[in-house]
């Protein structure tokens, strides 16, 4: 069967111009959305001198005060909503480690808007009404889960909602089912593709595997380029974040070169994260978006912490929405250390250059005679000779081109294959033992 290559022609195929009107006039609607139905947006926009009748440009976008977190936890659970709590169907809420949790609310057209951009960012890598999906993402408040879920059905595949975690029957559905694409976080598929080892099932003779959503958390080129070797699939990275719905924010087309952010849904600035200032296309800087098609809680310039650039140039596959890079992290993942930022993107870039290094890597920080120090604990692939001078020539190798990325002499420790603790929901990279909550 043909099919088009859009899912949403004409949205997809809008030029920069059209793309830039029709902003414009959802930000408009936005605005006095919020205006009329949102005390806390009201006050915020009234003190600011940024009203609806005042914002007549794309421009004018930054007159309007930048919305935080911090607001979200102000205002929690319900504070900063447009509509009133019965015309909402869902929310979700994101964990938070510290403080209030921050909550999202939807409406049934929030809902139906968001499980369109899903489907659109799978179409957009070749998913078809012929495919199987399967879902490895925890359903309930994490969005990932009934995010693509909702996504996925509405492309008209057949879905697999098998949830997380029970590897052993998230393979069996993947051989028994026929299952063709997979959501999976990239620390996830790399442990599916370990079990697939141990169980004796080679991905590329015994199931149909062939496109993976990968997202939810960052991970570096090298890490793509190993999860698609493994499983014989194509990697598509996946950006999104509960605040913005969930998936279906940003996600990669074919050329696989950067993220196209729907720019009919958000509006994207990239910030310097200190002076506030917007930065030129291709530097990097902070994410801030503000939703244009969202009912229930919209939100103006919210500060995503996410650190990326948009690619500057067209992409060849036509669609003119604006392309993020790699996220290189969030401003609040960045270790500082003898003085020195250090995001641990860096650190996973240079691991998994090595091919004697598995996927797994754990980064602790402490306090070592008044002084920070860094240890990675680190996983050995299968490849690995057991030779104890090759051994030390690799930790030597290793340390020094971690130093030249860092500037800093981290220890590298060799651990076994699997060793390390796996979690079901996002990678724990990070263990900082020097803070005292
Ligand atoms: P949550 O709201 O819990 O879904 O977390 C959203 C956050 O996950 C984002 O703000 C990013 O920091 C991170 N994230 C999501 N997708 C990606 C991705 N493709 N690459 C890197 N980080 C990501
Ligand atoms: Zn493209």
């Amino acid at each position: 069967m043909s099919y088009s290559p859009y899912f949403n022609p004409d949205m997809e195929t809008l030029s920069r111009l059209e793309i830039e009107a029709l902003q414009l006039k959802r930000l408009k609607d936005t605005l006095e959305h919020c205006f009329n139905g949102s005390a806390f947006y009201k006050k915020r926009l009234m003190e600011a001198g940024a009203t609806p009748d005042k914002i007549n440009s794309l421009d004018d976008l930054r007159r309007i005060p930048f919305t935080t977190k911090q607001d979200l936890r102000d205002t929690y659970p319900f504070g900063i909503a447009s509509v009133p709590l019965s015309k909402c169907t869902r929310l979700h809420s994101s964990s938070g480690t510290t403080g209030n949790p921050t909550v999202i609310l939807h409406t049934a057209r929030d809902l139906e808007q968001w499980a369109n951009a899903v489907a659109r960012c799978l179409w957009m890598v070749g998913c078809r009404p012929e495919d199987v999906f399967q879902n490895t993402s925890g359903y309930g408040m994490f969005t990932g889960g009934l995010g693509f879920q909702y996504g996925a059905e509405k492309l008209g595949m057949l879905t697999v909602p098998a949830a997380a975690g029970n590897t052993l029957r998230q393979l069996k559905f993947f051989t028994d089912f026929g299952t063709t694409v997979v959501h999976a976080i990239p620390s996830y598929a790399a442990r599916l593709y370990e079990v697939m080892c141990e169980r004796g099932i080679d991905p590329r003779r015994d199931t149909k595997l062939k496109i993976l959503a990968i997202g939810a958390e960052p991970h570096s080129e090298d890490t793509r380029k190993r999860i698609e070797d493994m499983l014989g699939v194509k990697a598509y990275n996946s950006f999104g974040m509960s605040e913005m719905c969930g998936p279906g924010v940003a996600f990669e087309c074919k050329e696989q070169n950067g993220m196209h952010i729907w720019e009919d849904y958000y509006i994207v600035e990239i910030v310097d994260p200190d002076t506030l200032e917007p930065v030129p296309d291709g530097e990097t800087g902070e994410l801030v978006l503000t939703t244009i098609n969202r009912e229930a809680m919209p939100l103006l310039r919210y500060r995503t912490r996410d650190l990326t650039r948009i690619i500057p140039g067209s992409c060849p596959c036509g669609r003119e929405h604006k392309r993020l890079d790699r996220m290189k992290g969030r401003s609040d993942d960045m270790i500082i250390l003898k003085g020195v930022n250090i995001f641990p993107i860096q650190i996973e870039t240079i691991l998994m250059q090595f091919k004697e290094l598995a996927s797994d890597y754990l980064i602790t920080i402490e306090t070592r005679e008044n002084n920070d120090a860094m240890t990675i604990d680190v996983e050995l692939s299968d490849i690995f000779i057991d030779d104890m001078s090759a051994l030390q020539r690799l930790e030597k190798e290793i340390t020094r081109q971690l130093h030249d990325e860092i500037l800093i002499t981290p220890k590298v420790r060799f651990v076994p294959k699997g060793s390390l603790p796996k979690s079901e929901g996002k990678a724990v990279r990070v263990k900082d033992l020097r803070k005292t909550f």
